[in-house]
């Protein structure tokens, strides 16, 4: 599927390889060119050029950032981070790994406990770019925390079964800056900072748009790149590529091919050039391709927390999710029910008064039965479903999908309100999660399992621990972007 493939829709073509004959004795060399900087390929830059290699980082785009820029700025870290310990929360590396290998889709061992491992190391070097994770913790559930408290809950280790294999610790670090967007910039900065101190070349509005290969594009070696800037073409010679380019939201012909449940009835979030070119950089040399079929995607009903402890129904009034969930979590579960329908009921007294404007209001009702009706549910399926919740609840006890006892509470004081979580009525948004295969040095892989010989794939393009909306905690994208980001700058360096 080259360019030459001329019936194929634009997103999908792959770009073609270029031989290394195309490389002449004039033509510029460096010993790691980083495609891209966000905040895989800005760590990948900076680690290959503290290991003493000659970078060049090349940017699409006018500024540095990427979606990394415009995210809310969580780090999945773990294992005894200074924050952790600050606010009193135990962790160890044992605890995050067994969290990490059992929420996993399909969990790499090695890859989670490099993570794990390296994790409190890494939080340092994060700081050391010239910020702090503040020392305090967030106790509520929101998808970020409002303030600039250091951590909170952002995965499903207090849900069930999880609760129950790991002992529950917070993991989610955010930066130091209110709000829900946005936030990661102040890293971003720094980072371009440390950059341009340590002699990275960094050339803005300048693409990769092919790899050069010296040999069999199938087996040989990228020894280089093509790029345009403009109206302006040029080849350079590169001891090895990481390529950072970010997911492929934004390319529609790759999402209806991959991910069609991103499609028209969801916001998608990302960047312009979250169109998936890094990883059909690597597909024209025989990369692999993993989860490329997992999206991320949410609608969060709360703030308030105490939403949680209404009850959430398909369109036949059956529950099929702990409502305690981590948002992507039940948001999952809601794409799997029939046409995605599903409702949150709630009393009175656990409606609150803040509004997630993301998931509307459909209706008050002054009693189940009417709602069952006016829902257009089974006769007696949704009375049945809210008796048994309450009763349980009373209890403190949820046999059928064991919700936390914290968010469990009976839901009596009527009238009751109803949430649409509905795809098409709620907001739901997402970005991808797939990508290159990589080894645990960001090495990309091919289908037989063998690398690629000089080429690294890092961040939103490569798959590492993030592999589905089931499992994912927030953070892992900017965690594993910036780790295994650094990895790959190291290892492409030696
Ligand atoms: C609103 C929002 C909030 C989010 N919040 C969080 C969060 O709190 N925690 C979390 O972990 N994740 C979060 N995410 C996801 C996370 O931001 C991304 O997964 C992550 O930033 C991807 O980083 P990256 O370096 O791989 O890609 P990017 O940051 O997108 O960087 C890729 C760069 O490559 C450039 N590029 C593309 N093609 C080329 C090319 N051919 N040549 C040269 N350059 C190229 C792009 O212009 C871009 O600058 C959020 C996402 C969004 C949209």
């Amino acid at each position: 599927m080259t360019s030459a493939d001329s019936n194929l829709p634009a997103g999908l073509v792959i770009p073609d390889v270029l031989p290394a004959s195309a490389l002449d004795a004039d033509t510029e060399a460096f010993d790691v060119v980083v495609v891209g900087f966000g905040i895989a390929g800005g760590c990948a830059a900076l680690e290959a050029a503290r290991a003493g290699a000659r970078v060049l980082l090349l940017e699409r785009a006018a500024v540095h950032g990427g979606t990394s820029s415009m995210s809310g700025g969580h780090f999945y870290l773990g294992g005894g981070t200074a924050v952790q310990q600050a606010t009193g929360h135990e962790d160890s590396v044992e605890a995050m790994v067994d969290y990490l290998m059992a929420s996993t889709k399909d969990p790499d061992e090695e890859k989670i406990r490099a993570y794990c491992e390296g994790s409190v190391a890494h939080f340092d070097w994060l700081e050391d770019l010239g910020f702090e994770f503040e020392r305090s913790y967030f106790p509520g559930k929101a998808v970020i925390q409002p303030g600039t408290e250091g951590l909170m809950f952002t995965g499903n280790e207090k849900v069930w079964p999880y609760r129950e294999k790991v002992a529950p610790a917070p993991r989610g670090h955010k930066v130091p800056v209110p709000g829900d967007t946005e936030g990661t910039r102040i890293v971003m900065d720094l980072l371009r900072e440390h950059v341009e101190k340590e002699g990275v070349e960094v050339r803005y509005e300048t693409g990769a748009t092919n790899l050069v290969v010296d040999g069999d594009p199938d087996t040989g070696r990228v020894v280089g790149l093509a790029w345009k800037s403009f109206d302006r073409t040029g080849l350079v010679r590169a001891g090895s590529v990481v390529v950072a380019a970010g997911g492929f939201v934004m390319n529609a012909d790759m999402v209806a091919r991959y991910t069609p449940a991103l499609g028209s009835k969801l916001f998608t979030l990302g960047s312009t050039y979250d169109d998936g070119l890094g990883i059909r950089l690597g597909e024209s040399v025989g990369a692999a391709l993993e989860h490329m079929d997992e999206p991320f995607i949410t609608a969060p009903f709360y703030p308030p927390s105490s939403r949680c402890k209404g009850i959430i129904v398909n369109r036949d009034g059956e529950r099929f999710v702990a409502e305690d969930s981590y948002h992507a979590r039940t948001s999952y579960h809601v794409m799997k029910q029939p046409d995605a329908v599903a409702y949150l009921i709630v009393d009175s007294e656990h409606l609150g008064e803040d509004h997630m404007p993301l998931v509307p209001l459909k209706d008050g009702f002054e009693t189940i039965e009417e709602m069952e009706a006016g829902l257009g549910m089974p006769a007696g399926a949704l009375v049945r479903t809210v008796t048994r919740y309450n009763e349980n609840a009373a209890r403190g006890e949820d046999p059928d999908f064991h919700k936390h006892p914290d968010w469990l509470a009976p839901q009596t004081a009527g009238p009751w309100a109803v949430l649409d979580l509905s795809l098409g009525v709620a907001l739901y948004a997402g970005f991808t999660i797939g990508g290159m295969a990589t080894t645990v040095d960001g090495q990309v892989r091919r289908t037989d399992g063998s690398v690629v010989p000089g080429l690294y794939a890092a961040g939103a393009c490569a798959s590492n621990i993030a592999q589905d909306g089931n499992g994912y905690c927030s953070g892992t994208q900017l965690g594993e972007g910036s780790f295994f980001g650094r990895r790959a700058g190291r290892h492409a360096a030696g």
